[in-house]
């Protein structure tokens, strides 16, 4: 694998399209298969379905998972209880609940042990996580999952009014371009019909060559990371001869901000369709053209716990514990996945779907800052509220009593815009804290290329990096 990686950097940059095309048509022969078929036929099929079918449909997937992993999991073997899966059989859900939470640790510390045991590995599909805190993880997936999966993939580009047959730019943390410096920051994958571009190459300089790019090859629509996109945008935003005509606009990845989609929607004139999901394959949440984020009951269970283990009310935040239906080569069950998130109270959507709402997805106690005045606090996008003049903005957090805010303005940004922020901050975060404004060119991307709004390396160091997965 690191072989093949160092032999694509050497090469020319049309080599490098060949090898990303030749990549690309081994995703969409694994991606569009018979399994994707299925799967799709099914979620059509059962769109509007009730929430008791989806129920129905949703404990069938459960009980085969449950009894795969009691069979041939070794990690389940001796946790889960035949009793268990009998009264899962017999139709008492509650006995689902009583099994063990599956901590990330756990997955960490003996990866080995979530495999099955019976299944031919040399079919699997292997996919290594960097993650920060060293130790990399490598997680296996069925080849039908990863089809199967693709189905859900699908079912929300059409919700957002396009599909794979279209053209499709995607913002990506892959590394599809070495070094600093490139004649172009993306590639060409012509078996996927899409403009793959460097997510982390972008920056004030190098935009309006994105830009070019984009207005050349005229995608349908945009997709991956909202921090990109809304670079992009704000960009656009100021120079308007320079808008895309797009359908729609694809995110994922990482936490789409309120303020990432106004400046998206605005610049481009397209509606934002958030989505969430993870390396792990545990749940597809995607939002309706309603913008509300439906979690697909079919693809995984979502549970919103409460720290005593009980499930919380709608509108209260709580861990998401998550248990995936597809992938049979690594089941995790009511595995935590380390976000939080609530549900929403409303049980109908304008979309006519009945499947379960997530109102809000908090992410992770490392996305949050700390100050002795205010605790633990969150979104710091508000803050940015009626300021001008910047383009990108982090915050950096390696000591209790100060906060390091790294800025890339554009040439608008003045002292005064400098003294709101401050009095923003202050209001947001108590007074006492430090604050020290460094302007920079670019903001460092994290694993994968990832945006973060917030880096504290105050919080537990045991903390585990999320990763979550591109689509679309
Ligand atoms: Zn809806």
């Amino acid at each position: 694998m690191k072989q093949l990686s160092i032999i694509y950097s050497r090469l020319p940059v049309w080599l490098q399209d060949l090898a990303v095309t030749a990549q690309g048509a081994l995703y969409y022969r694994q991606r569009y298969g018979a399994a994707f078929r299925d799967e799709h036929a099914l979620l059509k099929a059962t769109e509007l379905a009730t929430p008791l079918q989806l129920e129905l449909l949703q404990v069938a997937r459960v009980r085969k998972m449950l009894f795969h992993a009691s069979q041939h999991v070794p990690y389940y073997q001796s946790r889960i209880p035949k009793s268990s899966w009998e009264r899962l059989r017999a139709g008492d859900w509650s006995s689902f609940y009583e099994l063990p939470i599956t901590e990330k640790a756990s997955l960490r510390l003996d990866s080995e042990s979530f495999l099955d045991q019976t299944s031919s590995r040399s079919r699997w599909i292997e996919w290594n996580t960097s993650g920060t805190t060293g130790s990399p993880l490598n997680l296996y997936y069925e080849p039908e999952a990863v089809s199967r999966q693709y189905a859900y993939v699908e079912r929300y580009r059409e919700q957002a009014g396009v599909s794979r047959f279209e053209r499709r730019a995607q913002f990506t943390g892959k590394m599809i371009v070495s070094g600093d410096h490139s004649s172009r920051y993306w590639r060409y994958d012509w078996a996927n019909r899409a403009l793959l571009l460097s997510s982390v190459h972008l920056n004030p300089s190098t935009i309006p060559q994105y830009l070019k790019a984009l207005r050349e090859f005229q995608p349908a629509y945009l997709s991956g990371y909202p921090s990109a996109i809304a670079l992009l945008a704000r960009h656009a935003l100021r120079f308007p001869q320079q808008r895309l005509p797009i359908k729609s606009i694809l995110t994922s990845a990482e936490t789409l901000l309120p303020e990432q989609r106004e400046a998206m929607e605005a610049a481009f004139g397209a509606k934002v369709y958030d989505q969430y999901g993870q390396t792990e394959m545990q749940s597809f949440w995607s939002e309706c053209r309603y913008r509300r984020m439906h979690a697909h009951p079919l693809f995984g269970v979502t549970e919103i716990l409460r720290p005593d283990g009980s499930h919380c009310l709608p509108g209260e935040t709580g861990d998401v514990v998550l248990t995936g239906l597809l992938n049979r080569a690594m089941p995790l069950l009511r595995y935590r996945i380390g976000d939080r998130a609530s549900w929403s109270d409303e049980d109908r959507c304008p979309c006519g779907r009945r499947m379960p709402i997530v109102e809000r997805i908090d992410g992770r106690r490392e996305d949050y800052l700390y100050t002795t005045q205010r605790g633990w606090v969150g979104r710091m996008d508000p803050a940015l509220k009626g300021v001008n003049g910047i383009l990108e903005c982090q915050f950096v957090q390696e000591e209790l009593h100060r906060i390091r805010v790294l800025l890339v303005p554009t040439a608008d940004f003045s002292d005064r815009d400098r003294s709101i922020l401050t009095n923003n901050l202050k209001d947001r975060l108590g007074s006492k804290i430090q604050l020290d404004f460094e302007i920079i060119a670019q903001i460092p991307r994290g694993p994968g290329g990832k945006f973060r709004a917030v880096v504290s390396r105050i919080s537990d160091p045991s903390f585990e990096q999320q990763e979550m997965e591109e689509f679309a």
